[in-house]
């Protein structure tokens, strides 16, 4: 039995392997975690505290100690699939000071210009930091394969260099986690049907969003090509069911928290001397 309702980590159940199939994947599911929505609820607002401080030692370790650790969370998903949720319910739970956020669009003309790692590198946390990418560079195997937005040369060279790039980030002190939340077709049409019965959801609805859910399967068997060529010891892929919204952001918080755990941040041990400025404090 793990911490309190997990029966084993999240980061080993949800770890994208050798012989991984998407499409075993519940999207349903709650795979480790042996509770419901209330004590899913609950763990991740008690939980938070703990996020929190590793993260506050994260960030002061890099300010005046010599750490370079940083954290990158990398998620992708279909639309509606809850990445700003994560992004909220999660990350928001911590210092925004620590925190360093890049949604990746369409890219700009000059974006196009350059190769497609030139508007990711700039976004990297730095020392201290956890960085968040609401999409990120696997758009370009994503998207660019199924809208063939590129030659089939040009993708198939793209795995090889993201595996690259990766590895030299996690080697200069970056811990990679790769999220893939996992929805059901199912589910996205009701949650973009909400989207489009509520006024204040209808900034969120993209009419773009149909096409691309008419190309579901396309997605997916892109997505499994994703994780076979691209999770590696340094930077794994975790395929998480995010049916179940309180699910999919416990789930992410295990492994944010496991991360900062890994490192372990110190406080950075003070600089001047504490006595004498306390009694030069107390005289002033
Ligand atoms: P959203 O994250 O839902 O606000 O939408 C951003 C849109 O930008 C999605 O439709 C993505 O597929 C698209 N996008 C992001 N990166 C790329 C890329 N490198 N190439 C093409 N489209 C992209
Ligand atoms: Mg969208």
């Amino acid at each position: 039995m793990g911490k309190r309702g997990w029966t084993d980590e999240a980061s080993e159940i949800l770890c994208v392997g050798e012989g991984f199939r998407l499409s075993d994947v519940d999207p349903d599911g709650h795979p480790g975690y042996d509770g419901e929505k209330n004590n899913g609820e609950d763990d991740l607002a008690e939980g938070m505290e703990a996020l929190s401080e590793l993260q506050e030692r994260l960030y002061a370790a890099s300010r005046t100690g010599t750490a370079t650790d940083s954290i990158l969370l990398v998620l992708q998903a279909m639309d509606t699939a809850g990445k700003g949720g994560i992004v909220r319910h999660v990350v928001g739970g911590v210092d925004p000071q620590g925190v360093s956020l890049a949604a990746f669009k369409v890219p700009t003309k000059e974006e196009r210009e350059h190769d497609f790692l030139w508007r990711i590198e700039k976004h990297l946390p730095d020392p201290g930091f956890i960085g968040v990418f609401d999409r990120s560079h696997y758009e370009d195997v994503l998207v660019g394969k199924v809208r063939e937005l590129a030659s089939a040369d040009e993708i198939e060279r793209r795995y090889g260099a993201i595996n690259e790039f990766e590895a030299q980030v996690a080697a200069s002190g970056t811990r990679i986690i790769k999220v893939m939340l996992h929805i059901s077709p199912d589910e996205q049409k009701e949650r973009l049907r909400e989207r489009l019965d509520r006024p204040d959801k209808h900034w969120k609805y993209n009419p773009g969003d149909v096409d691309e859910r008419m190309l579901w399967d396309d997605y997916m068997a892109a997505y499994q090509t994703v994780f076979e060529r691209t999770s590696t010891e340094a930077a794994p892929w975790y395929a998480v069911p995010a049916n179940r919204k309180w699910y999919a952001r416990l789930a992410v918080y295990e492994l944010l928290l496991a991360a900062l755990e890994d490192i372990d941040p110190q406080w950075p041990e003070a600089d001047f001397d504490v006595e004498v400025e306390k009694e030069r404090l107390a005289a002033s």
